[in-house]
């Protein structure tokens, strides 16, 4: 595959773009793979993309069935933190978060990272301490953050009232190098590095069942045939009951829709990202100019990918409070991903109960952010077959054995 560069895009430029050449091959299925990855979301894909680049495993399929990209990584709101409360948090988010800052450069590809600082708004005293309490976690567990007073967050965001009726800001926890990214490139930069090593990439194919003799995984039945493979990695987020249920176990996940929204495009007149978790609305504006509103999940399990209305009058009536200059804007779009949430709000990655098959899944409403870190580390799961230390701590056993990873509260709303 030909490198984008400066010279590519001049020499481009001057044959009328007509020469540039696909960015990941299409190829028919093969009848059987070392590997075999179900999902082809951010996760998906890294764990392809990590397998081929650091383990050298390359006779790998990511099947998906509809486009790559587009499922919950085409539809999220990009923030990109790893100021979590718990040490295995931690690990693997700035794990991830630190990949991003050179995943352009690694990738080849312009993930458009932009690392414009995330402030998590404190408004009410409990908030204050819970926030104060992350800071001092992150401290010791190396991530950079601190807290910001009233006045500095007015400073950094003047369009804020801070003053608000309900919910005055009291402060804010700030990590200057949290940010966002292009989700789509992401998922493109990821598929056309993975495809360049050798990786098939098999769209608008759904994995039906999958086979197995003796407790063992042999392949998986699809749309379009049958796929034996050595290995199976599950990273299907708000479907992985269903894949679950076709391997013969159950997961302690809940799927549930969440929603996100854009206004029109304005001016430049937010240049950080705002989480407002008290009054449940965050807020980043993008490079088109448009403000992206993330909102809550719903309060029951669906798979609609839709929504439902009252979320979104919850949802900018908080943000309105907060941002009154926002009330005037027009709404250009509404949507909803359907989000695979666990009891303590972090995810599972590891082995099943069926040998040769892992599962990678449970980043509810945050798994955006950890696309790197989590296919790094599902890539070593698969590869060695056993997790390795990003992943270990979030095995499907700590739900028996009582060792949850409880974020619950650090990370209940966020994304
Ligand atoms: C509205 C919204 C806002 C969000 N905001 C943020 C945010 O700001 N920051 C953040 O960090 N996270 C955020 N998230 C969460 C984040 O988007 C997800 O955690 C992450 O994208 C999950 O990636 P994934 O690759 O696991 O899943 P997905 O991207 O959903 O990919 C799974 C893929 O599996 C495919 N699939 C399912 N079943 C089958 C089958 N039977 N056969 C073949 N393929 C199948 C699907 O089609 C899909 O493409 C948000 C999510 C939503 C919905």
């Amino acid at each position: 595959m030909k490198r984008y560069s400066a010279f590519a895009i001049a020499k481009q430029a001057c044959q009328q773009h007509s020469g540039w050449e696909k960015a990941w091959r299409s190829p028919v299925a093969k009848s059987e793979y070392d590997v075999v990855i179900v999902g082809a979301g951010g996760h998906g894909l890294a764990t392809a993309y990590y397998l081929a680049r650091n383990f050298g495993i390359t006779n790998v399929a990511v099947i998906e069935k509809g486009w790559l990209g587009g499922g919950n990584t085409g539809r999220n709101t990009t923030i990109i933190r790893s100021n979590y409360l718990q040490d295995e948090s931690a690990a693997i988010y700035e794990k991830a978060r630190g990949l991003y800052e050179t995943l352009s450069q690694d990738l080849n590809y312009n993930i458009m990272f932009s690392p414009r600082g995330v402030m998590m708004l404190a408004q009410t005293e409990h908030e204050l301490r819970g926030f104060k309490r992350t800071a001092h976690a992150n401290a010791i567990q190396g991530v950079k953050t601190k807290m910001l007073t009233p006045h500095q967050v007015k400073k950094k965001v003047p369009i804020m009232e801070i003053n608000g009726p309900r919910y005055p800001v009291l402060g804010a926890l700030w990590q200057a190098r949290g940010g966002t990214a292009r989700h789509d490139a992401v998922a493109w930069g990821y598929a056309r590095a993975a495809s360049d090593m050798g990786v098939d990439i098999i769209q608008q194919t759904e994995v039906t069942g999958i086979d197995q003799a003796h407790g063992v995984i042999t392949g998986v039945q699809t749309s379009r045939g049958a796929v034996k493979c050595k290995k199976l990695a599950i990273v299907v987020a708000g479907h992985s009951g269903l894949l679950a249920e076709m391997a013969g176990f159950r997961l302690p996940i809940e799927s549930v829709s969440l929603q996100a929204m854009v206004t029109e495009p304005v001016k430049p007149c937010l240049d950080v990202v705002v989480m407002a978790n008290t009054v449940h609305g965050y807020m980043s504006q993008s490079d088109k100019g448009e403000l992206v509103i993330g909102g809550g999940a719903d309060g029951y399990n669906n798979y609609t990918q839709r929504g439902s209305f009252h979320h979104i009058e919850e949802t900018v009536r908080a943000l309105v409070e907060t941002f009154p200059i926002i009330s005037r804007l027009k709404m250009l779009r509404q949507w909803g991903g359907i989000v695979d949430m666990t009891g303590d709000r972090s995810p599972i990655i590891g082995k099943t109960p069926l040998e040769g098959c892992f599962i990678n899944c449970g980043w509810g409403t945050g798994g955006f952010k950890s696309i790197p870190g989590s296919g790094w580390a599902m890539a070593e799961t698969v590869a060695k077959g056993i997790p390795g230390d990003l992943a270990a701590p979030f095995g499907m056993d700590r739900f028996a054995d009582g060792r949850f990873v409880d974020e619950s509260v650090a990370a209940g709303v966020a994304h």
